[in-house]
């Protein structure tokens, strides 16, 4: 599903550049839940911009899905990120103006589909994340837990291939945030790809997979005993 080899990716600093990944090799099959473990500034969100298509390696090879995704068009970017990619942010990036339907509905308008149709969608997905009775409110009339589910039924309404979450727990309650993984594990259950950068190990545990990136390099990758995230009641 996703193949990256001898990836790099340096930022301009004046006259000099920051290396941030010095040669990344990583192969993701279908059904994988993946944890992208690291320092601050160890170069994870680079790493999952790049595969999430936002941003560009400066050589290395990347192969999403059987499409390389090299020097494409904005314009074919953007039907790729649409049609492949599911995000989840940190601050979850809701309209604010919008409610939780409209946001849901939000990407289906891009892929062109009538109202009537988006509207269907949208409130299939609101129901999945138990929000369906939320759907006209604001994001600011919701609690952090119920704007990242809000922001998961986005991220699943044009039903990506992988579903990538830079930090999705990192503005979240320890409770909270193991609801959310127990959400993600479910979806992971159904045969979502997912990937998940976070620096807490408790939330990587939950994943079937860690990799650590330290300096830039790809330190160790390793299948795990997956840990049910429970929630406390
Ligand atoms: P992480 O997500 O692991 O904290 P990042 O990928 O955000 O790390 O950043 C890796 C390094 O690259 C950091 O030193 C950061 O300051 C730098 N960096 C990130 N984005 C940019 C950018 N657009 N321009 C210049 N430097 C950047
Ligand atoms: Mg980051």
């Amino acid at each position: 599903m996703l193949k990256i080899q001898k990836l790099h990716k340096s930022y301009p600093i004046g006259d000099s550049s920051l290396h941030v990944l010095k040669g990344i090799d990583l192969f993701v099959e279908k059904g994988e839940m993946v944890a992208i473990m690291g320092s601050s500034g160890s170069g994870k969100s680079t790493l999952l911009n790049i595969i999430g298509m936002l941003d560009e390696a400066d050589e290395g090879k990347y192969i999403l899905d059987e499409v390389p995704i090299k020097n494409l068009t904005e314009k074919k970017a953007a039907v790729y990120r649409n049609k492949f990619l599911g995000f989840i942010f940190q601050s979850f990036n809701l309209i604010n103006y919008k409610n939780a339907l409209e946001n849901v509905a939000l990407p289906l308008y891009y892929q062109g589909l009538k109202r009537k149709k988006r509207q269907e969608i949208a409130k299939f997905h609101l129901q999945k994340v138990g929000l369906l009775d939320w759907a006209t409110h604001l994001p600011s009339e919701l609690s952090g837990g119920q704007k990242q589910r809000v922001a998961i039924a986005r991220a699943l309404a044009s039903n990506p291939k992988l579903l990538l979450a830079d930090e999705p727990t990192g503005a979240l309650d320890t409770t909270t945030s193991y609801d959310i993984m127990a959400f993600l594990q479910q979806l992971n259950n159904e045969g979502k790809t997912i990937l998940i950068v976070t620096h807490e190990k408790d939330i990587a545990a939950m994943c079937k997979r860690i990799v650590r990136l330290k300096d830039g390099v790809i330190m160790e990758d390793n299948f795990v005993k997956q840990v049910k995230a429970t929630v406390d009641v």
